[in-house]
């Protein structure tokens, strides 16, 4: 009887490591380092070393135990076969293999943002969903995709990649991935308080109370548009606008039941839902007016709830 598993995230400062019960309860949660010298020789075992920790001090026998989840930061063949994590040093090679030989448990392995994707669906803001897309805004324009329950990897972990999907002719700006206009350029976290200095430098007569600080963040921009400043409500209405005709195009690909929407911008709450919806319902084909739109609900866990779920199906 499978009882417990353990859902593990990997990110380029430290590995967040979750022990659960295989009906979906986190039972304890803690942070090891990620030692990514000598191109990250020591990562995978480290975190056998404390699945081993962890099994030995409750007394939990590898019977019991359904296995290990693992959302790495970077591309993945469908067989777990890591195509460079680069900020892990990691080259090529099969990630549930290696942490299966290290631990005789059951290793499952996706992309980070695919993996929190199906997080979500299991413990979080998709909950009752099984045609879903996840889309984080923070630094950058993350997501994932599932459907019927199940992640679309894509052939190497890169389905689900939406802040690249390209939106605007005429950038001059280069974004992350080296290429000019993607989405993320305008509707992460960094993409609005880009758009708010820009506008501003360019809009002389433009009253905001977004003049007065130093370094607009998103924070400040969705702040102030609570409060009702006129030009913050523009920047918001623009970065809907952009995610509204991004999403609208996804749906026209995939028709989702629901978009889950998290990441650190999410906090703006209601806000920005609203903002996205109002041109999502302008520019969604007929049949896909109704996908509803959530809050992701996991935050920083998602990961490690989706590694569990990963390794139960
Ligand atoms: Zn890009």
């Amino acid at each position: 009887m499978k009882k417990y598993a353990f859902g593990v995230d990997i990110g380029g400062t430290t590995v967040k490591m979750g022990f659960f019960s295989t009906t979906g309860e986190l039972k304890e949660m803690w942070e090891i380092p990620t030692r990514t010298e000598e191109n990250g020789k020591y990562i995978l075992g480290d975190i056998a070393a404390e699945v081993k920790k962890k099994m030995d001090e409750l007394k939990i026998s590898p019977e019991e135990t359904a296995g290990i989840g693992v959302g790495v930061p970077g591309p993945i063949g469908p067989d777990g076969t890591v195509l460079k994590c680069v900020n892990l040093g990691w080259g090529i090679f099969n990630v549930e293999k290696e942490l299966s030989k290290m631990t005789g448990l059951k290793v499952k392995a996706g992309n980070d943002a695919n993996v929190a994707a199906l997080g979500e669906m299991w413990q979080g803001g998709g909950r009752g969903f099984k045609d879903m897309v996840m889309v984080t805004l923070g630094t950058g324009v993350g997501g994932g995709i599932i459907i019927d329950g199940h992640i679309l990897p894509g052939i190497n972990g890169a389905a689900g990649e939406i802040g690249h999907i390209p939106m605007k002719e005429g950038e001059t700006e280069t974004c992350g991935c080296g290429k000019k206009g993607c989405l993320e350029q305008y509707a992460s976290a960094s993409g609005i308080a880009r758009t708010a200095k820009k506008r501003l430098a360019e809009e002389k007569d433009t009253d905001s109370v977004l003049r007065n600080i130093a370094d607009v963040t998103s924070k400040d921009i969705f702040d102030a548009a609570k409060e009702g400043d006129a030009f913050a409500l523009s920047l918001v209405d623009e970065v809907g606008k952009m995610l509204g005709k991004a999403l609208a195009s996804i749906a026209c690909v995939v028709n989702p039941e629901a978009f889950v929407i998290g990441g650190g911008m999410s906090k703006a709450g209601d806000i920005l839902i609203d903002a996205i919806r109002k041109y999502y319902v302008e520019y969604a084909f007929h049949a896909e007016r109704e996908t509803e739109f959530k809050l992701a609900e996991l935050g920083n866990n998602a990961g490690m709830f989706g590694g569990v779920k990963l390794v139960l199906d």
